[in-house]
């Protein structure tokens, strides 16, 4: 495409080029208590506190309208230890080095912990993916496949979809890469969460959002919780919200409120999820939906309810807010949702909180299954998926509860010592001269 010289330029992205972010504090705050729990050697600790590489790239997408976007991306490599770096590519105007950073070095934990042989990574692209349209995501997705290429590949990093982006993105990053090579695929697995019609797995997309509801099941199981009739609360009705208010409903319990960017919806009765998620096809937000109450979106946090489910981004339940919470479980499906100072007012009151790198697990570990589909050219079926995760998040929550139990810590506690003494293990194993 041409791009001609009143090309309007948008450089806003500069303004916000490494706004402060939260995630890289709450991820170091909890490796530095893990490690003083371990009694990690500092040679270790201070290998796991730095990312193995940082790459920031610039992009300059031409779009349909002749517009040029102009907005900073970012890759980082926390671990690959345990193997290739995994991780989503997060498209939102808040992206900074420092938040991927964190994020990257949240699924070193993850994978780790969720026992599949991957390493962290992550990228974003600093960029309001709602201001786009579909055509336009897939340029500036296109954007971002050619300039992070050198960085990406079945043995270094592996992306999947995150906040702000999806299957389709997934679809656009791999055709890129496969035109790249000169070949009609690429060699090897590049990226997971991909449309299924495109060597995608069955049940890619619901993982997370299921993986989060069988560590909700176990945790009501331990507490002598029936989940039927449990008053759920969820922030964020993306990939990973919608999937959980529909599992959780079809479990029997009522979601009585959900919020996203436009506003939160409210019914004491629950809600009807499929109703909304109908709702949710046609307008794009949650707002408008004449079956509930409309709500200001930042009163989810202070709900009567039984279950809190923050899946929308990072550093929400805050010093600020936390002492609205009613809920007595809290299943962090995004990422460092709460911060360690609104933790610990948690942990002291009670409130059983699911860690994020346990109960949002079940996405990656789905992207593993589908690695292995791609890399072996196997193909699975939704079932033997949906199984396959089932199980995974049943056993990893047990052992992490049993550890818990064992050394009188709490959910996250257990599930970081278990994490970070696995890489641990993995940087002695490998030898003292790398
Ligand atoms: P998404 O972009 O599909 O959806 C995000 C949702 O959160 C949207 O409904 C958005 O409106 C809402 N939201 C964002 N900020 C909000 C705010 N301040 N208040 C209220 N609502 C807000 O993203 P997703 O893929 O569903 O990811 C959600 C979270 O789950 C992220 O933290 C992500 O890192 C984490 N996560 C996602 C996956 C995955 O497989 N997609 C896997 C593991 C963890």
């Amino acid at each position: 495409m041409q791009t001609t010289v009143a090309a309007k330029v948008d450089d806003t992205a500069d303004a916000r080029i490494d706004p402060p972010s939260q995630t890289l504090g709450t991820a170091l705050h909890h490796l530095d208590a893990a490690a003083a729990r371990l009694g990690l050697s500092a040679a270790i600790h201070l290998r796991l506190r730095h990312p193995k590489e940082q790459v920031a790239v610039r992009l300059h997408p031409v779009l349909p309208s002749g517009k040029v976007l102009s907005c900073p991306a970012y890759i980082v490599r926390h671990s690959d230890i345990l193997g290739p770096a995994k991780g989503g590519i997060r498209m939102h105007p808040r992206v900074s080095m420092e938040m991927v950073t964190g994020l990257a070095m949240e699924m070193t934990w993850k994978t780790a912990l969720i026992d599949v042989p991957f390493g962290g990574g992550k990228s974003g692209i600093a960029c309001d993916a709602t201001s786009l349209s579909a055509e336009e995501k897939e340029v500036l997705i296109r954007s971002f496949a050619r300039a992070a290429r050198r960085h990406i590949g079945p043995e270094l990093y592996v992306p999947a979809p995150d906040m702000g982006t999806g299957e389709e993105e997934m679809g656009y990053f791999r055709d890129c890469i496969a035109h790249s090579e000169g070949y009609s695929i690429p060699r090897g697995c590049f990226v997971t969460g991909k449309p299924v019609i495109l060597g995608g797995i069955h049940g890619r997309r619901e993982a997370t959002g299921k993986g989060v509801i069988h560590t909700l099941k176990a945790a009501c199981r331990e507490r002598g919780i029936k989940i039927e009739g449990l008053r759920v609360a969820i922030q964020g009705f993306g990939n990973v919200g919608a999937v959980a208010a529909a599992e959780v409903a079809a479990l029997g319990a009522k979601v009585i409120a959900v919020a996203d960017l436009s506003g939160a919806v409210f019914s004491a009765n629950g809600l009807n999820i499929a109703a909304l998620a109908q709702h949710f096809k046609q307008a794009g937000v949650l707002s408008g939906f004449s079956g509930g109450e409309a709500m200001e979106a930042s009163a989810i946090f202070n709900l009567p309810c039984d279950v809190l489910i923050p899946a929308a981004a990072g550093s929400q339940i805050t010093i600020d807010n936390v002492h609205g919470i009613r809920a007595r479980i809290i299943a962090e499906a995004a990422n460092a949702p709460i911060t360690p100072e609104a933790d610990a007012i948690l942990n002291e009151r009670g409130v059983l909180v699911i860690p994020d790198i346990l109960c949002n697990a079940g996405g990656v570990f789905v992207s593993y299954l589908e690695y292995t589909q791609e890399t072996q050219r196997e193909q699975m079926t939704k079932a033997e998926v949906n199984s396959r995760l089932q199980q995974r998040m049943e056993t990893t929550f047990a052992e992490v509860l049993q550890y818990a139990q064992s050394n009188r810590i709490t959910l996250r506690d257990a599930a970081m010592n278990i994490a970070v003494g696995r890489v641990a293990a993995g940087i002695r194993a490998r030898g003292a001269h790398p």
